[in-house]
């Protein structure tokens, strides 16, 4: 029995995987965080930040939280708001996904949403906006995850605690993702401290994230890693994440996160989401070269719950490239692979810089064909195509100035299709007036096909379509 819903925050138990990590030399275990009240690690970080400012009197009696979230932190905030008898403000990018807005507004949190794609500067940034709110509302108590030590002291006080006793003091190896940082920070203060510095820790970051040495543009597995905006003037990474507590960083590509939440569910009996994935991923690796006395421990951040319209989802898999066709049907993929790399700038960029992508490829303006134009710009839950602002049809080059910048002719991205589907398929359900077709694999543009190529869809089933290359 307990008194409240904020005593049963933590204390979650460890998994073995039994099937998934069959095999290995060493056992993984799987601190289930998604049994969490708001189902994820988050209600801790939120629960440890509004006792703490309770205690410093940045926040009072009948005052107002104010956060800027991509979701599990909001949650954990509404819920710890409710209870404690605050107001709370959530403040979004524009394209959280409707699920994650219905459940804070169902906790009683008001929401706030701002355009996804500005850089860190701008004041309408999530996390400056949410600053100013909460400079403006009376009683207003900024939460600031990324840089409130209550975040990572969360896990020092109990997360790493936790996994001690657990494991009798067994465990030689520690695997989490890396958002704010407050998990990895908290939980491996406490366990080197606890093993004298024996426990190994690892992050586990998605492909294209900075924090493992990625180049920072968009990924889509939500929640975790951290990317640039190409505006950003100063990358600046969060205070609640202490790189030097972590022993070394796995980078686990989009696939193979997805890949690993389906084994998770299908073989352990464990819905959970993308960056639990990653995680997995980077554990299955991690014990792959451990010895049969180590024990793996890895977080779990959250539920499967919230991703059901995207990686259980087949139809986005495959529209995402995700997902590979039948073996024996003609797929946009092979078109894609005949076709190349699509030729590509990123802004920003003036229209002499495109002439000289095109000329640099040998290609004509005559072609007909599109100038993709990358903008890397991303939202860990605003996530659709990465890195793609829009297209430019080659012709419309030769008309603008020499100086004249890109951004203001783009056109929309038209339609894209994934490299699975079936030819015949995207053929029937794409727009016929569309010219140009956008192929995604593993969720980046591999190539730009044209309309009229599909009719003469008999190619082999190619090799593996080639990556998007960046001229500029
Ligand atoms: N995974 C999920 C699903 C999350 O919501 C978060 C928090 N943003 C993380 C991983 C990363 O946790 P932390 O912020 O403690 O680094």
């Amino acid at each position: 029995m307990h008194e409240s819903v904020l005593d049963v925050i933590g204390g979650t138990p460890l998994i073995r995987l039994g099937r998934v990590g069959a095999g290995l030399p060493a056992p993984v275990y799987l601190k289930a965080e998604f049994l969490n009240p708001g189902m994820s690690v988050k209600d801790r970080a939120a629960l440890a930040m509004v006792l703490a400012a309770e205690k410093s009197g940045g926040l009072r009696p009948g005052g107002t939280i104010v956060e800027s979230t991509s979701g599990n932190t909001g949650i954990g905030l509404a819920i710890v708001a409710a209870r404690r008898g605050y107001q709370c403000i959530a403040v979004l990018p524009d394209k959280t996904s409707p699920d994650k807005i219905a459940v804070l507004r169902a906790y009683g949190a008001r929401v706030v949403l701002t355009p996804a794609a500005l850089p860190a500067e701008h004041p309408e940034h999530v996390r400056n906006l949410a600053q100013t709110i909460s400079m403006r509302t009376p009683g207003g108590w900024l939460a600031d995850q990324y840089d409130n030590p209550a975040n990572p002291q969360a896990h020092v006080e109990a997360t790493g605690p936790e996994i001690w006793e657990q494991t009798q003091g067994r465990v030689t190896h520690f695997v989490a993702g890396i958002g704010t940082g407050g998990t990895i920070t908290g939980t491996a203060r406490y366990l080197k401290q606890a093993s004298a510095g024996s426990v190994r820790v690892i992050g586990a970051d998605p492909h294209s994230s900075v924090y493992g040495g990625g180049d920072g543009s968009p990924y889509a597995v939500e929640a975790v890693g951290h990317y640039l905006h190409p505006e950003t003037a100063r990358d600046v990474w969060p205070l609640s994440y202490d790189e030097a507590l972590v022993d070394r960083v796995e980078r686990i590509g989009d696939r193979e996160s997805i890949t690993t939440v389906h084994r998770l569910a299908r073989e352990e009996g464990l819905l959970v989401g993308g960056s639990s994935g990653t995680a997995v991923a980077a554990a299955l690796r991690v014990a792959r070269d451990a010895a049969p006395s180590d024990l793996v421990v890895v977080i779990a951040p959250d539920s499967g719950r919230g991703y059901l319209s995207r990686y259980f989802n087949d139809e986005w898999l495959l529209a995402m490239g995700f997902q590979d066709g039948a073996p024996d049907t003609p797929v946009l993929g092979d078109l894609a692979a005949a076709a190349g790399a699509p030729l590509a700038i990123a802004l920003p960029a003036t229209a002499i810089e495109a002439l000289a992508v095109v000329a640099s490829r040998g290609s004509g303006l005559e072609d007909g064909l599109a100038l993709v134009v990358l903008n890397r710009t991303g939202g860990d839950e605003t996530w659709a195509v990465p890195d793609v602002a829009g297209v430019l049809p080659l012709a419309e080059l030769r008309a603008l100035p020499d100086d004249e910048p890109l951004g203001p002719y783009l056109r929309p991205l038209p339609s894209t299709a994934g490299s699975g589907e079936a030819i015949a398929e995207a053929d029937a359900r794409l727009d016929p007036d569309q010219r140009w077709i956008p192929v995604l694999h593993d969720g980046r543009i591999a190539a730009v096909v044209a309309r009229s190529d599909l009719a003469r869809s008999h190619l082999a089933v190619a090799a593996a379509v080639p990556g998007i290359e960046e001229v500029r």
